[in-house]
């Protein structure tokens, strides 16, 4: 669709000089774009269904989702203070409302992970138990936590590679059904992690090299054993469709806090891009929920910009950000990824808003702006949607003067930042990340 893979470009050389960079393209009509998808609503519902099934046995296997009767979710939350700090900031007019949808909250994993990862592991582990004639889909699943489940599950084994997060939902999650379960960690991968993962009884394995290298690893030993589940974060369509489960629930979770979308009440939504499973599910079902008048943007590190690069130059997969210079190092581990998913660029590219990256040292200032305001405590990987805010709504921006949205449309408007991940992370290691951001928010 975009064709830019010339090194005079002046994108791509600003993406190559690790500066903050945006880009919001200009998509054909909505209609014609969600077609473009190889996923439909039917899918999406089915997955919802799917987790519906599995609600009675989470509720027994992680007694902290049984007030929400097994349904792992989280809550939102309306940030007045962290909406003045950054109106005064920025010097932004016609604010709208500031929310955060919490899946730095989410049961089980603390991530978003916990969607997409924890979705693919239930849907490998159904598939089994249907084929294998222990349950069907009218059966009360809180039985899969019983011996014979078990049994049948420790045969098998689940593998996946991860800078984290998503080992930490993947491990759990099939370490708690019985599977064999084995993480292909990248070095960037945090100790308390790989601790918590061993501690659940996840085989974790230790890569000197970057995620790409962890998943080529794991995906190879995984080919080598047909009794192993590899989950494929590049490549997987369950992953997607666990993701985009949370278009639907947000459309409800928005009715009870009696919040409207529609074309005078336009939705902005900022999401952490690290492969782009994670955002591009969810954007998928945010589309199918509001359609033309949401307005999904993808933020991702100054030195990992893998979706913009990838989309922007039309090479998706073909291309890394270390083809054009870029290290992948980033204190965003959840987002460190030098190559994107080729599926998920090439699914969402006519859907995507835009992209824009942000420096690591503004990820620890507005991480700590958040704490310092709201009191709420998310990762570096989580802060990357933060910024989109002022990014959009910055008198100065590209996308809000093409777009030509009125001022009644933006007073109406609905900012969602999806904070990604942050409440497993550990006290100690939470407030260096506060204490960084607050250091160098007295030096500006
Ligand atoms: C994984 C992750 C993301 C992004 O998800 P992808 O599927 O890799 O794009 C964002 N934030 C956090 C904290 C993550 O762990």
């Amino acid at each position: 669709m975009y064709l830019h893979l010339n090194a005079q470009d002046p994108l791509i050389k600003q993406l190559a000089s690790a500066q903050e960079t945006e880009w919001f393209p200009e998509l054909p009509p909505y209609d014609e774009a969600i077609s473009d998808v190889p996923f439909n609503k039917t899918d999406v519902d089915d997955a919802a269904r799917r987790l519906q099934r599995f609600a009675a046995y989470i509720q027994t296997a992680f007694p902290e989702t049984a007030m929400a009767g097994g349904i792992i979710e989280s809550p939102l939350y309306l940030l007045p203070e962290l909406q003045q700090i950054l109106t005064d900031r920025h010097g932004l007019t016609d604010t709208g409302r500031l929310w955060l949808k919490a899946d730095h909250q989410l049961p089980v994993s603390g991530s978003i992970k916990a969607r997409g990862g924890i979705y693919e592991v239930l849907h490998h582990a159904e598939k089994l138990a249907v084929t294998n004639g222990l349950i069907t889909h009218q059966s009360n699943y809180a039985m899969l936590a019983a011996a014979p489940a078990k049994a049948l599950f420790s045969q098998h084994e689940i593998a996946v590679g991860s800078t984290g997060n998503l080992g930490l939902s993947i491990g759990i999650m099939a370490a708690k059904l019985g599977f064999k379960a084995s993480v292909h960690m990248s070095a960037d991968a945090r100790q308390w992690k790989k601790d918590k993962l061993r501690t659940a009884g996840v085989t974790v394995v230790e890569y000197t090299g970057d995620y790409g290298e962890a998943v080529a690893a794991g995906r190879a030993q995984a080919a080598a054993n047909p009794y192993c589940h590899f989950v494929d974060d590049e490549h997987s369509a369950q992953l997607f469709l666990g993701y985009a489960v949370a278009g639907e629930r947000l459309k409800q979770q928005f009715a009870t806090h009696g919040i409207e979308v529609d074309s005078n009440h336009p939705l902005f939504v900022y999401l952490p891009c690290g492969v782009g499973g994670g955002p591009g599910g969810v954007a998928f079902g945010l589309k199918l929920a509001f359609g033309e008048n949401v307005h999904c943007f993808f933020a991702e590190p100054t030195r990992s910009p893998c979706m913009m690069l990838g989309v922007y130059s039309g090479l998706h997969d073909q291309i890394s950000v270390a083809d054009i210079g870029l290290d992948n190092r980033t204190a965003a581990d959840g987002l460190a990824v030098g190559r994107p998913s080729g599926l998920v660029g090439r699914a969402m590219q006519r859907l995507i808003s835009g992209y824009y990256t942000v420096d690591d040292d503004e990820l620890f200032r507005l991480l700590a702006l958040l704490a310092d305001s709201d009191g709420i405590f998310v990762e570096p990987s989580a802060a990357a949607g933060i910024a989109g805010y002022g990014r959009i709504l910055a008198e100065n921006s590209a996308y809000r003067i093409r777009q030509r949205f009125n001022r009644s449309q933006l007073a109406n408007a609905t900012h969602l930042i999806w904070s990604t991940g942050g409440s497993m992370v550990p006290d100690d290691e939470m407030q260096n990340y506060i204490q960084q951001g607050r250091n160098l928010l007295a030096q500006t």
